[in-house]
């Protein structure tokens, strides 16, 4: 594959987005035609290999959590393509759909509310394989008692109820159920972020383990740059809809190009207190993606704005290092 944003390291990537976009109609009625929309995900495009983990960071609100939910088909994208191994499955249906949904599973971000409070945990993680109808029910419990132990739960656990288990314990139960039809790759959406700092690394690192264990490729989803320093491969900064840098980890973090992801980084907090980052403060609200600003959508918290920047909307381009920023800085 040629240099551009959606490469991933490896020579075939598991997945592929291209240009996918969502927008949502506003208004009704008569003039619902007319309404104006929002543009929750403007045309993002990436790739992610197995084995690999691609982190999806910015503010609330600028949609990388609509990017996973498009690319787990729980909602239709308006534009834009995604394919698993090649194939294309942006609008799979029936059969295609359910093998699709077999090999991208999802991990949530409030283990609690995502866990059936009547079920117990072994019928909880043993579901998706009675759902898709694997195994026989002998063979499933041993699947159910192999996966306990994998994300660190005792065999006793599996006769209880969720309410019976910490935060961490429910999330270990979620990761096991996400586990259950050997997926190929996990949309993890805030995964740890509801869970005490204590607890936090312990699940990220079985996440981690599991990853490096079972080749699986991670798209997680954070607004915590700590955690994505932790787990990442190669992080996406998205920005209203779309993503404004992508690179390699150690790139973004120790010498972002594009100023919103300089930002974000000179807000987060610094391990080592003799480290020095660059302070840029980002002032006023993100901007309503109803009426996103013309040209580069940063432009009016950008210190660096300049005529240009106002009226051209930038792409990304490549930059030193092999990562890609879309701003009209020092462009290639
Ligand atoms: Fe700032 Fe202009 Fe770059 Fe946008 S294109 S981030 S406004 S310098």
């Amino acid at each position: 594959m040629s240099a551009s944003p959606i490469a991933a390291p490896a020579a075939r990537p598991l997945l592929e987005v291209e240009g996918l976009a969502k927008y949502f109609a506003t208004g009704g009625g008569l003039l619902k035609q007319a309404s104006p929309r929002l543009r929750a995900v403007d045309g993002v495009s990436f790739s992610l290999a197995r084995g690999e983990t691609l982190c999806l960071v910015g503010e609330s609100g600028c949609g990388k959590s609509t990017v996973g939910k498009l690319i787990l088909r729980l909602m239709e994208p308006s534009a834009g393509v995604i394919r698993i191994d090649g194939v294309d499955v942006t609008l799979a249906q029936g059969e295609e759909l359910r093998a699709y949904r077999k090999r991208v599973q999802m991990i949530f971000q409030d283990p609690f509310a995502s866990l059936n409070p009547r079920l117990k945990a072994a019928t909880i993680v043993g579901e998706p394989l009675e759902n898709y109808g694997l195994f026989s029910a002998r063979e499933r419990n041993e699947k159910v008692t192999d996966l306990f132990a994998r994300v660190g739960l005792r065999p006793e656990a599996a006769e209880k109820f969720p309410f019976e288990f910490s935060g961490g314990q429910r999330q270990r139960i979620g990761i096991a159920r996400a586990l259950a039809l050997s997926p190929d790759l996990i949309v993890a959406d805030e995964p740890v972020s509801a869970l005490d700092v204590s607890v936090q690394a312990q699940v990220l690192n079985l996440l981690v383990d599991l990853r490096d264990a079972l080749g699986l490729a991670y798209l997680f989803i954070s607004h915590d740059l700590g955690v994505v320093e932790h787990i990442a491969h190669r992080v996406a900064v998205m920005y209203l809809g779309r993503i404004v840098e992508i690179g390699g980890k150690e790139r973004i973090f120790d010498a972002p190009r594009h100023p919103y992801t300089q930002a974000l980084m000179a807000a987060a907090p610094v391990a080592d207190p003799h480290a020095k980052r660059e302070r840029i403060v980002l002032e006023g609200d993100v901007p309503s993606p109803l009426d996103p600003p013309k040209g580069c959508a940063f432009h009016p918290r950008c210190p660096y704005a300049f005529d240009r920047c106002r009226v051209e909307t930038p792409v990304l381009t490549p930059r030193d290092g092999g990562h890609f920023a879309a701003c009209h800085l020092d462009e290639a």
